[in-house]
């Protein structure tokens, strides 16, 4: 015998100690590592298949108390698959050919060496190859229906598991819950998605201790888990059970030194009334989950059957977007922003609406998240950045040739490949000054992966764009990164401006950028300036820029020519009481009360 790798485990199914043992010497004898136990009973084999694991058994067929025939039922009862081996010297055709029939794989006359090795080396390898299909079997079956990160059950399992349950005549009913947890997408881009897997093992493990044994604990994808539990009948239970599933993220999370407080949006559909089935019961129940992000998240909602057509909404209003600016119901309109030093009006960021034929006009925030999910975003944008430029252009041929254009970029297309192509396309084609073309960014994208994000900021610096940090204080923020970026700009969000005057903390916040924003050489830029105090407050912490309702909210480039080309910039009379003294006082003013009012306060 010369391929079968060591150590053999042999049980030996005879009578006689000095057949086994001459059988011993001889396997021996090629070199391979035997073991073997002998066994002449039906008990003591059971035993010793119970005791230990065996690679073959070899069988004589006439024993005192027992025979091959016997010894092969005590092995096929046993449930192991190991290859039996009738070794004999007196064993008829007839019991051979019942045997094979039986499930043994090979008779060979005792003595018969020459035949005996290779049959047992072919059976190991048989058995070999059987154990190892076993295992593929057993992997694609996990793949197929466990999620390999948590190991939780996935949607195939979790549906099919759901399916059968709600068939049993006696549990037709149930609650099914959608969860899905809030601003995950701020932990993968700040910490990196190994910390954002750790944190979603740890929510499977915590989901799956409260879960109920008879409940069902799936994740659908991402950071999407789906719960089943069928004894939550009525809307009531189905409430309980949910604040139960939320005790889950009461406690915060922790991973590394790091403690994270996490939350999720629950949508719950009945078994009893939302859906036919189980795919239309996630469906519902997904919906609802919307519902509940959109209250601000962390918390539950049922699903009700309006909330259907809320969803129809969103999917009629993806479809329409495709050739929205081909079609020309995409529209720009342009904010000012002011030098708080000379009131003179220095820059415009351009801001989209959508003139949907059937909806009226739409603000960006009821269609850019969409446009950003389905990818539509790159249209849009690259829309944006053409139309931008060459208004701007045209603003700088008629003599207003420091004017800068501020256009936003959503994280998605600052991810989209060939962005800086792009950038560099629409200025070659418009042919305006790069200088005064400003980006804004968000602080998710220069928080997410460092490298990348770098190269890609210097190749936009290196074109002369200036880079500006939209939305600034409302990420994040770990201030130290932002000297590693090549940025311009800080523009702190309107939240921050709103308490300003109100809240001494907020003021603290506002100020810190201010210094920081000075200390770093970056312009600081206040968004959302409403009242003549924030105002003051900004001209104080000497800020560069602002822009808000105060001045202007967006206008068409028409109006804003008409203010270009007005004395002061077109911002009309200085405001009374409580603005600085000095140039702010004399030069920024406010749009007339009448149309400040339909400007949305
Ligand atoms: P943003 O870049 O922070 O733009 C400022 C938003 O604040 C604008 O809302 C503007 O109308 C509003 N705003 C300006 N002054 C005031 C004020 O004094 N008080 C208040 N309460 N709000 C003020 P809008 O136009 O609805 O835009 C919302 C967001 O949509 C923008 O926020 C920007 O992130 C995004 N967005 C707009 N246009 C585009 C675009 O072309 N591409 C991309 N990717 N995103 C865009
Ligand atoms: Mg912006
Ligand atoms: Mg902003």
């Amino acid at each position: 015998m010369t391929s079968i790798s060591a150590p053999l485990r042999i049980l030996m199914v005879e009578d006689s100690e000095d057949d086994a043992c001459l059988l011993y010497s001889e396997l021996s004898q090629t070199g391979a590592e035997i073991a073997y136990a002998r066994v002449d009973t039906a008990e003591d084999m059971r035993a010793a298949l119970n005791d230990a694991d065996w690679n073959i058994v070899i069988s004589d067929h006439t024993l005192p108390h027992f025979s091959s025939l016997e010894a092969l039922q005590v092995l096929k009862e046993c449930g192991k698959d190991i290859p039996f081996i009738i070794y004999s010297g007196d064993v008829s055709e007839h019991v051979e050919v019942a045997a094979m029939c039986s499930g043994a794989q090979d008779s060979i006359h005792k003595g018969n060496f020459a035949r005996l090795l290779p049959a047992i080396e072919r059976e190991l390898l048989g058995a070999a190859m059987r154990r190892a299909k076993q295992q593929a079997d057993g992997e694609v079956h996990k793949l197929a229906f466990y999620d390999t990160l948590t190991g939780l059950p996935n949607r195939n399992l979790f549906c099919d598991h759901v399916t059968r349950m709600l068939s049993i005549a006696d549990c037709r009913t149930g609650a099914l819950y959608f969860l899905d947890i809030d601003r995950f997408q701020r932990v993968n881009n700040c910490f990196g998605h190994k910390v954002g897997d750790a944190l979603i093992r740890q929510i499977a493990q915590r989901l799956q201790k409260g879960v109920p044994d008879e409940g069902m604990v799936a994740r659908l994808g991402s950071d999407q888990f789906a719960v089943f539990l069928g004894s939550a009948c009525s809307d009531s239970q189905a409430r309980d059970a949910a604040e139960h599933i939320r005790q889950a993220f009461v406690e915060p999370f922790v991973q590394g030194s790091r403690e994270f407080f996490i939350g999720a949006s629950i949508g719950i559909a009945m078994s009893s009334r939302d859906g036919e089935d189980v795919p239309e019961l996630l469906i519902n129940a997904e919906t609802a989950m919307f519902r509940a992000k959109s209250r601000g998240g962390d918390t539950y909602q049922l699903y009700e059957r309006e909330m259907g057509a809320v969803a129809g909404k969103q999917l009629m209003l993806e479809n329409a977007m495709r050739g929205a600016a081909q079609r020309q119901e995409l529209i720009l309109e342009y904010q000012p922003s002011l030098s708080v030093v000379t009131g003179e009006l220095e820059g415009v960021e351009a801001l989209v609406r959508w003139r949907h034929p059937e909806f009226g006009v739409l603000q960006p925030d009821d269609f850019i998240p969409l446009a950003n999910d389905s990818g539509l975003i790159r249209e849009i944008g690259k829309w944006v950045l053409q139309v931008a430029c060459r208004q701007a252009k045209a603003w700088h041929d008629a003599g207003h040739d420091r004017l800068t254009m501020a256009v936003n970029l959503s994280a998605v297309q600052f991810w989209q490949s060939g962005l800086v192509q792009v950038v560099a396309d629409v200025l070659a084609e418009t042919g305006m000054e790069p200088a005064c073309l400003e980006l804004e960014i968000t602080e998710s994208v220069l928080m997410r992966d460092a490298e990348a994000t770098i190269a890609t900021l210097h190749a936009l610096k290196n074109m002369r764009v200036k880079i500006s940090v939209d939305d600034f204080g409302t990420g994040y923020s770990s201030l130290s990164y932002l000297r590693r970026f090549p940025i311009d700009i800080l523009k702190i969000d309107k939240s921050f401006t709103r308490d300003v005057t109100r809240d001494p903390e907020t003021a603290a916040i506002v100020q810190a950028v201010g210094l920081l924003g000075r200390s770093l050489g970056l312009e600081t830029v206040a968004e959302g300036v409403e009242t003549a105090d924030q105002l003051e407050f900004f001209h104080q912490q000497r800020y560069d820029r602002v822009q808000g309702f105060l001045f202007s909210p967006a206008r068409s480039a028409a109006e804003i020519t008409a203010m270009l080309e007005a004395p002061q910039g077109g911002l009309s009379p200085p405001l009374g009481g409580g603005v600085p003294d000095g140039a702010i006082g004399a030069r920024v003013g406010r749009i007339p009360t009448s149309e400040f009012a339909s400007g949305a306060v």
